[in-house]
């Protein structure tokens, strides 16, 4: 009874999240559950015709929030860059053929090189795809990334350089993807919420834990209310600041991959009730 006074209607889960189950049983466990979004992690599209994984989500009758993700932009030689463009435009492609209205962009980095170079190759990188983007109808949300990626992962680690990012680029299609795990820390968060909202820039809002002690860089998010992230205090500014879209739980976790899906989906709902 309790269960169903509680709603999950903005409640999106990525499918990294359960990452021991297919894109047909997440889809399927995600829709029993009540949860009403699904964002699609690329690698879970292996072994799907792109075509099926678009009849599994609409079947299952949750919205395809995003496709997760293309990015990986910079890059010392130029084959390799141009290897990246082509990339992004297949991940256009599985997004649009999925369903997917935006693909969320890890935007890269290159540990050979300064930051300002791999930023550079990052804008020029989108401003590429950007016309076919915008043909396919698929926006594109840059992710900064916590700077303990800034290596290889992202050089774009804080709200303030996404939002720089988007003035440049100055198109409808290309805004921020807010994920507390990566910007909680930041002292100017608020400001640069603000500044994003006011641009209509809150393409999509992501949430998870921040474990302390932290165990591995990429593997040990913790769940809502595990951590140290004022999540529910950040989701009131991006929401202040006008976003209105899905709360996108994204917990990449070794403990919880090896634990029983289900019991981990149901702790999902109630972290997800009691701490979001
Ligand atoms: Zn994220």
């Amino acid at each position: 009874m309790a269960q169903n006074i509680k709603d999950f209607s903005r409640l999106c889960i990525h499918t990294v999240t359960t990452k021991p189950w297919n894109l047909g049983l997440a889809a399927s466990r995600y829709a029993a559950a009540g949860v009403s979004g699904i964002t699609v992690w690329r690698q879970a599209l292996d072994g799907y015709a792109l075509n099926e994984a678009r009849r599994i989500i609409n079947n299952s009758g949750l919205r395809a929030v995003s496709l997760c993700r293309g990015g990986f932009f910079p890059a010392v030689n130029r084959k390799e860059r141009e290897k990246a463009i082509e990339d992004n435009l297949d991940a256009i492609d599985a997004a649009a053929a999925i369903g997917a209205p935006l693909v969320i962009l890890v935007c890269g980095s290159s540990p050979y090189q300064s930051l300002e170079t791999s930023r550079g190759q990052i804008l020029e990188g989108i401003i590429r795809i950007l016309p076919y983007a915008e043909q396919c109808g698929i926006r594109m949300a840059i992710e900064p990334l916590h700077p303990m990626y800034a290596d290889s992962r992202s050089a774009i680690n804080t709200l303030k350089q996404a939002n720089d990012m988007c003035d440049k680029i100055d198109s409808d299609y290309v805004g921020v993807a807010i994920d507390v795990y990566h910007l909680w820390w930041d002292d100017e968060l608020e400001r640069e919420i603000r500044r994003s909202g006011k641009n209509n820039k809150i393409f999509a809002f992501h949430v998870s834990d921040w474990l302390s002690p932290t165990q591995d860089m990429l593997n040990d998010r913790g769940l809502m209310g595990d951590g140290c992230i004022p999540i529910r205090r950040i989701r009131g500014w991006v929401e202040a600041a006008g976003f209105d879209g899905f709360h996108e739980v994204e917990i990449f976790s070794t403990k919880h991959w090896n634990r029983n899906q289900d019991e981990f989906l149901q702790d999902i709902l109630k972290a997800y009730w009691e701490n979001v």
